[in-house]
């Protein structure tokens, strides 16, 4: 059985490193009247916010938030109901804030870690908390996906039904040994169960997931091997218009890259598509780049769309 998924080869292989970004002026926010009613306030929000990171612990929730702020549904699950996380999550689209210090604090629950802590955490388990959040409005919807299990057993090579799971994130995984460079189609949707193969009884089952989601798929790529390092691999022949996942093309809203040894320290920066264009977001700093940089050496988190 095939355990692999298949980016688009059509795309020229097009290796950008940060040094060569291609700067351009940033010099076109659209100005906002903070004292016009909100519903005349312009819909479209053509820069991402910036934000501050004086704590330097907040990058891992900054680059999420900026993540999540170039999709139409967030910025729609936000305004529609009046609670203290949409109404401060508002406040930094419409860019009356610039620290996220607050939305940490109330995005920590009784399930999740303590994002009020001032410390580095993994920007998975905040964008999984975060939309655990606002799953009760109606981003959820748009957000959530659905992975049906196939388990192969390695022994008998019976294949099993292994249910269905609601997911917030889906986990892709590097193949073991894998080089300093990989193709993206060779990141494996198999992980190893310690189920028993309901056939033979064998503990030699491995997964296969499929996934189903609605319009949104966050996308995380495990960088942190079974023996707890950092896996640094990077990538090539990415194309962002078109990543083939179980027979559906989706393309890249934004990426969340990680930058430093272990996923609770280092930096977090993103870089994401508003109105067709491209941005680096990293906390304050915000350029605009004339492409997206798919070398992708340090993503972590990709926020893809169903085409
Ligand atoms: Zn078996």
């Amino acid at each position: 059985m095939k355990s692999r998924f298949r980016t688009s080869h059509t795309l020229t292989q097009n290796v950008l490193s940060d040094s060569i970004y291609q700067n351009e002026s940033v010099n076109n926010d659209i100005v906002i009247d903070l004292s016009s009613d909100q519903d005349t306030i312009p819909y479209v929000i053509n820069k991402p916010p910036a934000l501050v990171n004086d704590d330097k612990v907040s990058c891992y929730a900054n680059s999420v938030i900026q993540s999540f702020l170039c999709l139409p549904e967030f910025h729609a699950s936000i305004s529609k109901k009046n609670t203290a996380l949409n109404n401060i999550l508002n406040d930094i689209l419409l860019k009356k804030i610039n620290c996220t210090a607050t939305v940490r604090r109330l995005v920590t629950g009784p399930h999740s870690d303590d994002f009020a802590e001032n410390q580095q955490k993994d920007a998975q388990s905040f964008c999984q908390a975060l939309i655990q959040k606002l799953d009760v409005d109606d981003f959820g919807i748009f957000i959530k996906a659905t992975t049906y299990e196939l388990l192969n057993c390695q022994s008998c090579d019976v294949y099993t039904n292994g249910g269905e799971q609601l997911i917030y994130t889906y986990f892709l995984y590097f193949p073991e040994n894998c080089d300093d460079v990989i193709d993206f189609n060779s990141m494996l949707m198999l992980k190893d169960s310690d189920r028993l193969c309901p056939n033979c009884n064998n503990c030699n089952l491995r997964t296969r997931s499929v996934v189903v989601c609605i319009k949104y798929l966050v996308v995380c790529l495990q960088r942190i091997s079974p023996q707890g390092s950092k896996i640094n691999t990077k990538f090539f022949n990415f194309a962002p218009e078109s990543i083939h996942l179980d027979n559906q093309i989706f393309k890249v809203r934004s990426v969340i890259r990680h930058h430093g040894n272990t996923i609770e320290s280092g930096h977090y920066t993103s870089l994401v598509n508003y109105d067709d264009q491209w941005w680096k977001c990293d906390d304050n700093r915000i350029t605009r780049i004339s492409s997206f940089d798919n070398t992708l050496e340090d993503v972590y988190l990709l926020v893809l769309e169903k085409c």
